[in-house]
């Protein structure tokens, strides 16, 4: 299950750690399994921090790993509806002056999708973040979401994990990222965790993974500052702050490893409360389909097995559903759509799909989602028409990659080509966009172009070397077909990548 073990070295992290100091430490936000003690760290008043290159670089490092592990998850519409809550704190913290323009400027700013169950949410160095979709599962509102997103990008903009970094300068890099990686491992599975943790460092090593009460509270005070300037309900952080408190009494069991690494004291739920009447009365939260309809998204996506998803389809038949709220009906109607289509059962996806667009109706953020499952739907049964059908021209990354798709299924590649070419160069990171793009190539034949895509996707998720090794497969064929009159474009597009991707490669040897 947990396959970025091997690949980060971490056997080898975790022999070396014997000989670590007891108050050498490791870093890391807050996905650390860590009992509620705080270690000693360095107090808000110690100035001295990773440099912020440093930190992206070493950010780097563990999210390339993140990226091959099979938790990993691009999903065209959670990433979008993540990504636009994402956009509006990042705004209101440069509005603030929270995010500074170097920090703007040098780091990633991404949010990495996990497709686990256990709820989740932590942030990285060099500003990329991680997020559970165990997590999207229990909140209620956006709100509730956006107050998470914005405690941890707080951690971020107030330097608190370069911070926490600089306690590491004795340690190669490379320990850093596979510690990091473990922690996230052992955050997963707290049996194997605690195992690889074994020997008298783990409790010591545990106590340093957390950020100190202070860093805690300093993220709870700008992240509430940022999310309401970003428009978000305050009363969203409070009953976030009530939901995990409750399922910490009710739960020990390591389907929280949010909650270890930030308990969810008195103290700062007082804290959290008297800032909220400041902020103004509570309203009710106006009833949010589209939240609803993420959720529903997130609880199928993150539930692939087949009881889970038998019990999501058959939600929606339920006698109660017509005496539901709006909200909720949307929402399960979205999961059981969802979950029949992944049971392979697609005429009662279709049937559940359609029942959705009538009921979303009005609506015009949640019809368009209901369009785009329907698409969604009907493609995985092998109907590419309505995902022909998206307005590509919208704009939105779901309808471009959905109707691309739909293209290259039903025989219409060189139109997806063009299409998906526009879309890279304005989105060069776009490693989903280019692997269909290069989807599109072979199915024309054109063979050297596809290998050139498959390397741009591997280069979107920072991996350098198998992007090289196909830059090269690209280049031989180069030369073969240059014999007979190439494409000779392409073959010197090819050629000036090969030579960056070799300097990048160097570069990270030197850091090693
Ligand atoms: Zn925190």
């Amino acid at each position: 299950m947990m396959n970025w073990k091997e690949r980060s070295g971490l056997g080898r992290g975790v022999r070396a750690s014997k000989r670590w100091p007891a108050a050498a430490l490791l870093a890391l936000a807050c996905a650390l399994p860590a009992p509620l003690v705080q270690a000693q760290l360095p107090t808000l008043g110690d100035t001295s921090e990773m440099n912020s290159s440093a930190e992206r670089k070493l950010g780097e490092r563990v999210a390339r790993e993140l990226y091959r592990d099979p938790d990993y998850i691009d999903d065209l519409v959670l990433d979008e509806y993540i990504h636009d809550i994402w956009q509006r704190l990042l705004d209101a913290a440069r509005a603030r002056g929270e995010l500074t323009a170097e920090l703007d400027d040098r780091f990633a700013w991404q949010v990495l999708l996990g497709k686990d169950r256990i709820i989740n949410a932590f942030a990285l160095p060099g500003g990329w973040l991680g997020l559970q979709l165990g997590l999207i599962n229990v909140t209620a509102t956006r709100d509730e979401l956006a107050s998470v997103l914005a405690h941890e990008l707080s951690h971020v903009t107030q330097r608190h994990i370069s911070r926490l970094m600089t306690q590491q300068n004795r340690q190669a890099p490379w320990m850093i990222g596979a510690m990091i990686l473990g922690a996230l491992a052992a955050s997963k599975n707290p049996e194997a965790g605690n195992a690889m943790m074994a020997g008298g460092q783990a409790l010591a090593m545990q106590n340093q993974l957390n950020f100190s009460r202070d860093m805690e509270r300093e993220a709870d005070r700008i992240g509430f500052g940022v999310m309401t300037q970003a428009g978000y309900e305050p009363q969203g952080f409070v009953t976030m702050f009530e939901k995990l408190q409750q399922a910490a009494r009710l739960n020990d069991n390591g389907a929280f490893p949010y909650l270890r690494t930030h308990p969810m004291t008195t103290e700062r739920m007082a804290d959290m409360q008297s800032r909220q009447q400041l902020a103004g009365r509570p309203v009710a939260p106006a009833p949010d389909l589209v939240h609803a309809m993420m959720v529903g998204r997130a609880r199928v996506l993150s539930n692939p097995g087949v009881d889970g998803l038998h019990s999501y389809a058959g939600e929606a038949e339920g006698a109660q559903m017509a005496a539901a709220p709006r909200a909720r009906q949307v929402g399960t109607l979205y999961a059981a759509a969802l979950a029949s289509s992944k049971l392979r059962e697609p005429a009662a996806a279709t049937r559940l799909a359609g029942k959705l667009a009538v009921v979303t109706a009005g609506d015009e953020r949640a019809a368009r989602l209901a369009r785009l499952l329907e698409a969604e739907v009907a493609l995985a049964a092998g109907n590419a028409a309505p995902a022909a059908a998206l307005n590509a021209g919208s704009g939105g990354r779901p309808e471009v990659l959905l109707s691309s798709q739909a293209r290259v299924n039903s025989g219409h590649a060189a139109d997806a080509a063009q299409r998906l070419q526009t879309w890279v160069a304005l989105h060069p990171r776009d490693a989903q966009a280019w692997q269909l793009l290069g989807a599109a190539y072979t199915a024309q034949g054109q063979t050297m172009r596809a290998i050139r895509a498959e390397a741009e996707a591997q280069m979107a998720h920072l991996d350098y070397q198998a992007a090289m090794d196909r830059f090269k497969a690209a280049q031989e064929l180069a030369r073969k077909a240059n014999a007979g009159g190439g494409d000779h474009i392409e073959a010197s597009i090819i050629d000036t990548r090969a030579r960056q991707v070799e300097s990048l490669l160097r570069e990270q040897a030197l850091e090693r």
